[in-house]
């Protein structure tokens, strides 16, 4: 293909897509909150198979733009409180757009140093905002699902390890490994046991937030010994509830467990100045799983998995075929499960980069006070109660009987200009408001209040 075609072609298509996505930026902030269109709606316009013939670039784009948006969730709008998701900063969607142009397969350090160095001044960064030791090793995976997965792979191996098993050696013939969690621990991390061959874990007791109950903890971890881990978690995914770490971390390591935090959206809270004693204790533990896409606000996906001895992880994640390129340090492909993969950490670099640590500290910041303001405020409408203690981003409301609380998310949702979800906590119903986007301002509460008044009326 002659050079000036293909330069056109690019640009047609760079032209499109940026065209394309600052109408849906732009337009996110009036759109009904909830995707408009259902899936069946969507398929609508994509019935028949392969086309016979192609089409240009650009016409590719307006199509896909057209056909998808319907079926979006406006969650750049500021009222956006779906599970637990995020908006994009626009220096980290940027930077993904780079990323993507660039086309690296960013996991050896000596063949692309560009993305990868950037990658490891983000991880430097995250340990530096986070509190964490300065000599973690940082993963960039594709989410907190998968930066637990890796965690806790080197916190299996590691504990094996020091019962004398080896990897390599089938796990049918390794002695039993003992995985505490939290009764209220997010489901993704049964999902990673299943995928670790540990299966189901040993669950300890928690309080009315959701918080480990150390004396429970205590009792099951008095006969020490075996090989033992134990999962914490920043930010219970109802009440923003952390566990206590400082008590839980030394009863675990004076049997010497591995102790793992989940910390999906609530490690941030350490890089906040209202956050008090939420994280005390936090940085003692030997590893930590968190997400980018969620409180960081980059765009999907991003995880990061730091582990506190670099070589655990190294040990489980690292494959060392000879056509490798092995560099003199630590290759991005043996932190992860990847072996080719995107530089997930670039816009991670972007978007603390544009942001500065005051500007993260005052993103945490803002979303726990826009999260104490929904909760203050939102009591004043009739029948409304907040069921958890508002300590950090998480607000979970409910109405007077479970039937009313479904009836005022149905409407709310109806309506469309906000967007909480619906959940179980205890056995009841609840609406569930994730305060984790950087446009949630004043504004934004005051539109919330008023959405739920008009649903609740
Ligand atoms: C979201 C979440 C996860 C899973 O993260 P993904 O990015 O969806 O893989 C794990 N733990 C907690 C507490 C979460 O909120």
């Amino acid at each position: 293909m002659d050079s000036s075609t293909r330069d056109e072609q690019y640009r047609r298509a760079l032209d499109e897509a940026a065209r394309s996505a600052l109408n849906w930026l732009r337009s996110a902030p009036g759109r009904r909150v909830p995707a408009p269109a259902g899936p069946a709606e969507v398929a609508a316009h994509l019935e028949g198979g392969v086309p016979a013939a192609g089409s240009s670039p650009e016409a590719v784009l307006r199509r896909l733009a057209a056909v998808v948006e319907p079926g979006l969730m406006a969650s750049g709008s500021g009222t956006f409180f779906g599970w637990v998701m995020g908006g994009t900063l626009p220096a980290a969607l940027g930077a993904d757009w780079l990323v993507s142009a660039w086309d690296q397969n960013s996991g050896m350090r000596d063949a692309t140093p560009g993305t990868v160095v950037v990658e490891e001044t983000a991880a430097r960064w995250l340990l530096e905002l986070l509190g964490l030791p300065d000599t973690a090793a940082v993963g960039f995976a594709t989410g907190a699902t998968m930066a637990n997965f890796t965690c806790l792979a080197a916190a299996r191996d590691t504990v094996l390890g020091g019962a004398g098993w080896s990897i390599g050696v089938a796990l049918a013939d390794a002695p039993r490994v003992r995985v505490l969690v939290g009764r209220e621990r997010h489901s993704s991390i049964d999902l990673v046991l299943r995928y670790l061959g540990l299966g189901a874990p040993e669950e300890v007791a928690v309080d009315s937030q959701g918080r480990l109950d150390v004396q429970d903890l205590r009792l099951r971890l008095g006969g020490g010994g075996g090989p033992t881990i134990l999962c914490l978690q920043a930010g219970n995914i109802h009440s923003g509830a952390f566990d206590p770490f400082v008590e839980a971390i030394e009863v675990a390591h004076g049997v010497g467990a591995w102790v793992h935090v989940d910390g999906a959206f609530g490690l941030w809270a350490a890089a906040s100045s209202r956050s008090g004693e939420l994280t005390s204790g936090l940085s003692d533990a030997d590893s930590w799983a968190t997400d980018a896409h969620k409180t960081l606000n980059t765009p999907y996906d991003g995880g990061i998995a730091i582990v506190a001895e670099r070589e655990a992880v190294r040990a489980a994640m690292g494959s060392h075929a000879s056509y490798l390129l092995t560099s003199s340090a630590v290759d991005q492909h043996e932190l992860v499960p990847e072996l080719s993969r995107r530089a997930r950490g670039v816009p991670v670099w972007a978007a603390i980069a544009s942001l500065g640590a005051s500007g993260v500290r005052e993103l945490v910041d803002g979303l726990m006070a826009s999260a104490q303001d929904i909760a203050r405020r939102i009591v004043d409408v009739p029948g409304a109660r907040v069921v958890n203690d508002v300590v950090y981003t998480q607000v979970s409301v409910a109405f007077e009987t479970d039937e009313r609380t479904r009836q005022v998310l149905r409407r709310i949702l109806a309506e469309g200009a906000i967007m909480p979800s619906g959940s179980e906590w205890h056995g009841a119903a609840v609406i569930r408001f994730s305060v984790s986007s950087w446009l949630t301002d004043d504004d934004a509460v005051a539109r919330t209040i008023a959405a739920v008044r008009r649903a609740a009326v």
